[in-house]
């Protein structure tokens, strides 16, 4: 199993660092988690089609994770022959963000079905909704879900992944809570949002500052990571934006809380999840 970081940037646009969205491939399988500005192309840079995703799981309904979800819909409508439904998972909410969406795209829909004979019908996107528990489970791959701790966006999910021996969590924006540690519990890789609160105080924003009431700290993420034991912890999604060069700062700083490895990705990175081979 591999973890593919289609995106690593937050919500402020960065040349460098697509929205939030990461790729977990198994077996010739493609699983979508999030999908932030850019995702498509990370995506095509991952080799990667919107026809060939599996499914995509939603952590939650912020902008920055959902941006380019109607690229998403379009793009694998019409270059499907035919199109296959996209499976969507993601919390309470996700029905009606979905119906939205496609409400928004009605006049496309209508154009482009209107001028090609062979689409004969809207973009399929049956929706799961989870408050937690177990998604999804085959021969290959199970994906569980659990309620992380965001408010006041609520209600959010972290998803574990669990395929060919090895295990990824991808925990999305979450303070430390229960069932994020009960979710990360012996995973070989967690992947999470952080900021660097020690930056973002310097800065007299009032809006910038709210933001740390209801985002892990790289001090947070690393404590989750060692009281779940986790193999490595990932650093995603960084508020600041880390400077190029400053990386191994945060690196740093979360590895005086956490002995195992500590990544901090750049976008298109290859993460490798489990047994070696
Ligand atoms: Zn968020
Ligand atoms: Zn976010």
């Amino acid at each position: 199993m591999d973890l593919v970081m289609t995106g690593t940037g937050s919500p402020l646009p960065s040349p460098d660092r697509a929205g939030p969205s990461q790729l977990v491939q198994v077996g010739g399988r493609n699983l979508l988690i999030d999908c932030g500005r850019g995702c498509l192309m990370r995506l095509a840079g991952a080799a990667t089609g919107p026809a060939a995703i599996e499914r995509l799981l939603l952590t939650h309904l912020h902008s920055d994770h959902i941006t380019d979800v109607n690229d998403l819909v379009t793009t694998r409508w019409i270059t499907g022959f035919p199109a296959a439904p996209l499976p969507v998972v993601g919390p309470v909410g996700t029905a009606a963000f979905i119906a939205d969406t496609l409400t928004m795209l009605g006049r496309d829909i209508g154009w482009r079905m209107a001028h090609h004979d062979d689409l004969e019908a809207p973009p399929g996107v049956p929706v799961q909704e989870t408050a937690g528990g177990l998604v999804f489970e085959d021969d290959v791959v199970r994906i569980v879900a659990a309620p992380t701790e965001h408010r006041p966006v609520h209600p959010t999910v972290g998803y574990r992944i669990e395929a060919e021996g090895g295990s990824v969590v991808l925990a999305g924006d979450t303070i430390p809570c229960p069932a994020l540690d009960e979710l990360c519990a012996g995973a070989d890789v967690y992947v999470q949002t952080v900021i660097r609160d020690d930056l973002i105080r310097q800065v007299p924003v009032a809006r910038l500052n709210d933001v740390i009431d209801y985002h892990s700290s790289v001090i947070d993420a690393a404590q989750t990571a060692a009281r779940a034991g986790v193999g490595t912890l990932v650093l995603n999604h960084c508020v600041p934006t880390p400077a190029p060069g400053t990386e191994g700062e945060w690196i740093a700083i979360a590895a005086e809380h956490f002995d195992g490895e500590v990544l901090l990705p750049a976008d298109l990175d290859r993460i490798h999840v489990g047994p070696a081979g």
